[in-house]
């Protein structure tokens, strides 16, 4: 920043970079919280956090079972709601992808691919010693095996494979803020057609991807891309 302007990015190895515009695809809380945080946050940029708050995370299971687990005709997803209260409670609504019923050479012969995963916040996962944080993954994996029964039965004994993600491991290799899977409104408001564009309250400063319109997801991440790239140039006069 050089008065109120970006005119580039300082990396973590102390090199400068020097350019005339700088797109940001952080969050806007990574962006303002971390990368900006010697400078006040800007009222629109308060604003957008009074509208607008982290979705959680997911718990997620990768699960390599035996093929006869699943008989023929099994359908690829599935939504498991054992409780319409609980249904955006953490570990509530469970979702059910395979995606070796599309593509099997995904997995080794004679098996499938099960990913289940469950909506989590990062801090029933903060504060936990290295051991009762594995005890814990271990014993929330199981509970989601033993739910899933209803629609497999049998899996309990099918497994031969199985990966735990929760929040944490979101944030750590995903380099997710809280895990999140993006913004969502806080209330009603205009859903996700309150979201804002590429350019922010500071010159020369833009925020792409799912901070940005029209959200969180992957599509809504390529359009945001193609839009940012085209205000830009514009701006730019090109
Ligand atoms: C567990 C999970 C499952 C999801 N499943 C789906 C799905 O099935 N379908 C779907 O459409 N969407 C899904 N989403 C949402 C989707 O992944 C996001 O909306 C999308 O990836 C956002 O893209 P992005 O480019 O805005 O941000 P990201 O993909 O998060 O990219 C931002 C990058 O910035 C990096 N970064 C952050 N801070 C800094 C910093 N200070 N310095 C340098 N780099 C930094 C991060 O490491 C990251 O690589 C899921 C999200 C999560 C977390």
């Amino acid at each position: 920043m050089e008065g109120s302007r970006a005119i580039g990015v300082k990396l973590a190895t102390g090199e400068e970079v020097r350019a005339r515009r700088v797109i940001s695809n952080a969050t806007r809380w990574d962006t303002f919280d971390k990368l900006l945080s010697n400078v006040t946050l800007p009222p629109a940029e308060q604003k957008w956090r009074t509208r607008y708050q982290k979705s959680p995370s997911f718990l997620s299971l990768h699960l390599g079972v035996t093929a006869d687990l699943l008989p023929p005709g099994t359908e690829c997803h599935h939504i498991l709601v054992e409780d319409w209260e609980k249904m955006e409670d953490p570990e509530g609504t469970i979702f059910v992808s395979i995606p070796t019923l599309l593509d099997p050479s995904l997995a080794p012969e004679g098996h499938h691919i099960i990913h289940a995963f469950t909506p989590d916040w990062i801090d029933r996962w903060q504060n936990l010693s290295p051991t009762e944080y594995e005890q814990k993954k271990e014993a929330a994996a199981w509970n989601l095996i033993t739910r899933l029964e209803v629609i497999f039965p049998g899996i309990n004994t099918a497994i031969d494979y199985m990966e735990v993600g929760t929040a944490r491991t979101h944030r750590r290799f995903l380099g997710r803020v809280d895990g999140s899977y993006g913004p969502i409104p806080q209330r009603k408001l205009l859903g996700l057609l309150g979201m804002p564009f590429n350019r922010t309250s500071i010159p020369g400063l833009y925020c792409v991807g799912d901070s940005t319109f029209p959200g969180q997801g992957l599509n809504a991440v390529a359009f945001s891309g193609f839009a940012c790239a085209h205000r830009v140039a514009v701006d730019l006069g090109i």
